[in-house]
């Protein structure tokens, strides 16, 4: 019995072993990553047939080390961008990277049974879906598709901040600005409307940053993380959060009537 006893605690040592990285060793890698497809350097790690046997049989959770969400432009692959391979990023592509009910779902699966460590919230210069929103902004937008509105209509009030602080950005000017507080915006959204992100979030067992990807120089520019922590903050003081962090969940009130 000790044997086999003993022979437990080595395979829990190894399982142990492989466990996800820490949240800043996630950020590195994922920096070194970007950094290798910049410079022209990339190693395509985890991309081989020994890698996709190992995620036949794996539970992607003791693997993954990034969520993230991205637009689905073309110009944005998420893997390519940080030189990385099968079981390495929980990855949410949407038009204008948004944060709406069906993304802020897809990254509590990321960070609650993925476990990811790291998640980032990457906007794109060029964003096609946040000029489309600054356009019909400024009053000279064109007919949308009838499923488009309610999918950029998280981007409005990202427009219209950037309008409302950069008064000297006319026209276009105006859209670097938009797609920077869009990427704030998403933040944002995932913190009020997600408790699970912001209990993570403030134990410290998750760590959310944003970032600007250039589609011209393939360079990832990161966001201050100052921010994100006082987006945290503003979304803990909105008492319009979503408190419930399980599906199911009695509301406190519903506590109260029983
Ligand atoms: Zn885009």
């Amino acid at each position: 019995m000790k044997k086999l006893f003993a022979a437990l605690a080595v395979s829990a040592m190894f399982s142990l072993a492989v466990a996800t990285p820490s949240a800043e060793d996630a950020l590195k890698m994922l920096k070194e990553g970007n950094e290798r497809m910049v410079s022209g350097k990339m190693i395509h790690p985890n991309s081989d047939a020994a890698r996709r046997t190992l995620a036949a049989t794996s539970d992607q959770g003791q693997f993954a080390y990034a969520t993230i969400l991205s637009c689905s432009d073309s110009r944005v692959p998420a893997e390519y961008i940080f030189d990385a391979g099968v079981m390495d990023l929980f990855v949410i592509r949407v038009a204008g990277n948004v944060a709406d009910t069906d993304e802020i779902g897809t990254i509590e699966y990321g960070i609650a049974h993925v476990n990811t460590p790291v998640v980032v919230i990457m906007g794109h210069s060029g964003c096609g879906a946040v000029k489309a929103v600054t356009a019909a902004t400024q009053g000279h937008g064109h007919a949308l598709e009838y499923n488009i509105p309610p999918l950029v209509d998280n981007i409005g009030p990202a427009v219209e901040r950037a309008i409302h602080e950069h008064k000297d950005a006319a026209g276009t000017a105006v859209v670097p600005f938009a797609i920077e507080e869009n990427v704030w915006q998403s933040v944002s959204d995932l913190f009020t409307k997600s408790a699970a992100a912001r209990r993570l979030a403030l134990e410290g067992k998750i760590k959310v940053v944003g970032a600007l990807y250039d589609i011209g120089t393939g360079n990832v520019n990161w966001l201050p993380e100052e921010k994100v922590t006082k987006l945290l903050s503003a979304a803990e003081a909105n008492p319009k959060k979503q408190t419930k962090e399980f599906a199911g969940e009695p509301t406190k009130d519903a506590k109260t009537h029983h």
